[in-house]
């Protein structure tokens, strides 16, 4: 094994959890080696990373917000000066390839340039409500908080959370997903060389007992998860029933709208890039693409560009061999519901990388809105083609899914993409954009299944999220009867 079995981060050190249960195995998706262990962590080891978070609390919220962003200022320079050792790290653990990877660790460093602007769109506010008598808002942190993470960003879906977070005065506990454990504790490592102190961020591995106790821990206020749309709903109804607040990202079924008018070229390319990106495991990936009346002259140009992709070095492997299974499932379902694979991944080997996971592109012409690779997220490099007259009839097919992450349209019409824009049902929308994802400080999140809970996870919606707000009304007036309510 490459790496060590895991611990976990509590209190600024790295300790053995009290797991009763065997460690699983961690792989690399590009070999099929195990290069790790990860320990199955209990409700105990939650409730000690949350007294460790609970003893820092009163001091690290006690912190002014502007001394509190220093460490994340140093947090973003050593995400910069690691990224290659990073990016490394999270192409061993998940498998993306290299240039992926650094994409996803400075994303990170974006992520925690907003956090460190948070003084400065922060500060509460002040009004003279009647003479002497001072009304005013100021944010407060919610004390002990928990992040739940997916396998298919180990660095940056974690630094969705983490900064804005912990900059806003929270202690946190991350629940990193159990396939890509290992980018957690550098993380851990390199917010404590910033100068976090100990206890403002924890580290629990584990898989669903880990986030059960979470759930059920009176000691934290606050949950935010990202993952699938079946756990996502378990785990927002046990923390809001047990009266937490929760913010649960779930899966998706991005529908790409291409008008006959689209640009040829930037419109495959793009398509292309979506649905194979990250080998198709991107909550934001292309999924169906909806091909208005006579679109052939795109498709075949996708087509080409999807072939010339190189297994192994365009694109890597899916997590584990049972995505591959599952995906492989979907496609052979699909064809034989007469459906046309028209580029075919199933049978991709990599030449000395034959134990890895690798899946090739594969478009499949064809499909109609009733079968279920058209429906259920397959969450691998794989595009359906499903194809209708008209704009209303693909805005129907779009919005009878009951995700809604993102949804985007290929047109050089700007009323045909207003159109969409205003009538698509996903949090997300793009015009011409294969994977619309808003940059900081716009807020990332879905619609519908994709998301449940009020707010958003980053940007100027996540301020919301992580703190609550104390009004307070003063008056420094001798008169009396100055004020109705005095
Ligand atoms: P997953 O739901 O299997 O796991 C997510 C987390 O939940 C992990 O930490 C895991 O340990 C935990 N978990 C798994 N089963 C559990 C259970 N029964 N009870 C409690 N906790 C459990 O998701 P994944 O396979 O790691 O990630 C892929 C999914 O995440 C896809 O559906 C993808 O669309 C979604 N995702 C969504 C977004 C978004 O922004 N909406 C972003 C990234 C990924």
């Amino acid at each position: 094994m490459k790496y060590a079995e895991l611990r976990n981060y509590v209190g600024g050190d790295f300790v053995a959890p009290t797991h009763t249960r065997p460690a699983l195995d961690v792989y690399d998706p590009s070999s099929g080696a195990i290069i790790s262990r990860v320990p199955l962590s209990a409700a105990a080891d939650v409730d000690s990373a949350v007294q460790a978070a609970r003893a820092a609390f009163p001091g690290w919220s006690a912190t002014p917000i502007k001394e509190r962003v220093q460490i994340f200022f140093k947090y973003k320079t050593l995400l910069e000066r690691h990224i290659d050792e990073l990016a490394a790290l999270v192409t061993e653990e998940n498998g993306k390839i290299a240039s992926e990877a650094r994409a996803e660790v400075l994303k990170s460093a974006e992520l925690t340039e907003f956090a460190c602007s948070l003084p400065q769109i922060t500060p509460g506010e002040v009004l003279e409500v009647s003479r002497g008598v001072e009304c005013r808002v100021e944010r407060f942190p919610l004390g002990v908080v928990a992040a739940i993470t997916p396998f298919n960003f180990p660095n940056m879906v974690p630094n969705w959370s983490i900064p804005n977070a912990v900059a806003l005065g929270n202690c946190m506990i991350l629940k990193p997903s159990e396939l890509v454990p290992i980018s957690a504790g550098r993380i851990a490592e390199l917010l404590r060389e910033a100068g976090l102190p100990p206890g403002v961020f924890q580290v629990v591995h584990g898989g669903q007992e880990a986030v059960e106790a979470i759930c059920d821990h009176p000691g934290i206020a606050a949950i935010s998860f990202v993952g699938s749309t079946r756990v996502a709903k378990i785990v927002y109804k046990r923390a809001t029933s047990n009266l937490k607040r929760c913010l649960a990202l779930g899966g998706a079924k991005n529908h790409l709208i291409v008008m006959p008018d689209a640009d040829r070229e930037m419109a495959a390319t793009n398509i292309v890039a979506s649905m194979s990106g990250c080998a198709g495991q991107r909550c934001m990936a292309a999924s169906v693409m909806v091909a208005v009346s006579e679109t052939d002259h795109i498709i075949e140009r996708m087509a080409d560009v999807a072939r010339a992709m190189v297994p192994g070095k365009d694109i890597g492997p899916v997590i584990s061999a049972a995505a591959k299974e599952r995906i492989t499932r979907y496609i052979d379902e699909a064809e034989a519901a007469g459906a046309k694979v028209i580029v075919d991944g199933r049978k991709t080997t990599v030449a000395g990388k034959e134990n890895g996971y690798y899946m090739g592109p594969t478009i499949i012409d064809r499909v109609t809105p009733d079968m279920r690779i058209a429906q259920e997220e397959v969450f691998g490099p794989v595009l359906v083609i499903v194809r209708t007259p008209d704009v209303d009839g693909a805005l129907a097919i779009e919005n009878a899914s009951p995700y809604g992450n993102a949804a985007s349209v290929f047109t050089e019409s700007g009323s045909v993409a207003r159109y969409v824009m205003e009538h698509a049902s996903a949090g997300m929308v793009g015009v011409n954009v294969g994977v619309p994802v808003p940059r900081e400080p716009f807020s990332f999140g879905g619609w519908g299944d994709s998301k449940f809970g009020v707010g958003d996870i980053t940007g100027r919606g996540s301020i919301e999220f992580w703190t609550q707000s104390k009004k307070m009304t003063t008056k420094w007036n001798r008169e009396a009867g100055t004020n109705w309510m005095s």
